[in-house]
């Protein structure tokens, strides 16, 4: 029998998740098997202790998830706590332990892109699960200050007060009169199928990104990709976020499992040829 891994989430269709890690599984010459659990609201609890009695060893949890999660675990590592939600459970003979690898894989791939934080006005677009694992980076790395503007302005004020910065919502970003800021597009907005909406973010306000970190990773170019570029601004996409985290859950999963650069720098081509081919 396989070892089982999985994701849990809805809707599911277009994740990655599944191919990348069956490759990694593959390429090492591994039993294992990862699956897509496209799980309903109403379903969650019930799918998470279907799950665990089937022996599911690790799960990934994405969008919608992340948060709801939190209250089916055995355990809450520190990090997960701080950012307030979850994207990787481990099988424990207690039941599922949770962690977060979204802050480890943005801070690789902010590392290897050369975009270091430390002194920076930060501002994040978005307010969701994602947005916290991004404040938490930025106030772990000491980013000067971190600004948070959000279409409901309710959800942006609460990151603002978990991690001492301050809330905005479209009507106000006028009132973003710092001179530089770096960038992380963090919403829905601009997501595969829905390639060109786009946010209502006046072109000031593009103007003033020294560096744009979208989080979507397909398409490869998001309008907002493209118009932080217009404007001179550095970009990077979600997509060395998504292959770094996916690698810190399997270290959580397999602390033992080494991947060698030739079969993560395989894997990194093959997942690219799949999402944008
Ligand atoms: P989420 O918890 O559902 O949050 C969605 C956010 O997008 C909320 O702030 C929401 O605003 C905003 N939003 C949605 N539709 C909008 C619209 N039409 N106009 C303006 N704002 C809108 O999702 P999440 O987990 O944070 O994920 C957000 C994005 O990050 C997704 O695109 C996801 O694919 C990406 N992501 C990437 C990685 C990676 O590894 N690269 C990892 C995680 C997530 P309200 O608060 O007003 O609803």
């Amino acid at each position: 029998m396989p070892d089982k891994y999985g994701i849990i989430g809805y809707p599911l269709k277009h994740s990655l998740s599944p191919f990348m890690h069956n490759r990694y599984a593959y390429y090492l010459g591994e039993n294992e098997s990862y699956e897509a659990f496209e799980v309903l609201p109403s379903e969650l609890k019930n799918e998470l202790s279907r799950l665990y009695d089937a022996h599911i060893l690790g799960l990934n949890i994405t969008v919608p998830y992340k948060q709801d999660v939190l209250n089916y675990l055995c355990y809450i590592d520190g990090a997960a706590q701080m950012i307030g939600a979850v994207n990787t459970l481990k099988y424990t003979n207690t039941g599922y332990a949770g962690y977060n690898t979204d802050a480890e894989g943005l801070s690789i791939s902010l590392k290897e892109s050369g975009i270091n934080l430390k002194g920076k006005d930060v501002l994040i677009l978005g307010a969701g699960g994602v947005a916290r694992a991004v404040a938490y980076v930025c106030i772990s790395q000491g980013c000067s200050s971190l600004s948070v503007l959000n279409r409901t302005y309710e959800n942006a004020e609460k990151i603002a007060n978990d991690f001492s910065g301050k809330a905005y919502d479209y009507s106000s970003t006028d009132s973003l009169d710092r001179h530089e800021y770096i960038a992380f597009q963090a919403t829905n907005v601009g997501m595969y199928p829905n390639t060109d909406e786009h946010l209502p973010v006046p072109d000031s306000l593009y103007s003033k990104f020294s560096a744009g970190i979208d989080l979507i990773y397909n398409p490869k170019e998001t309008d907002f990709i493209k118009t932080v570029s217009k404007h001179g601004g550095k970009v990077i996409n979600g997509f060395s976020m998504l292959i770094n985290q996916a690698l810190a859950s399997r270290k959580i999963w397999k602390p033992d499992e080494i991947i060698p650069a030739d079969i993560r720098r395989k894997v990194f081509n093959e997942c690219t040829d799949y999402s944008w081919s």
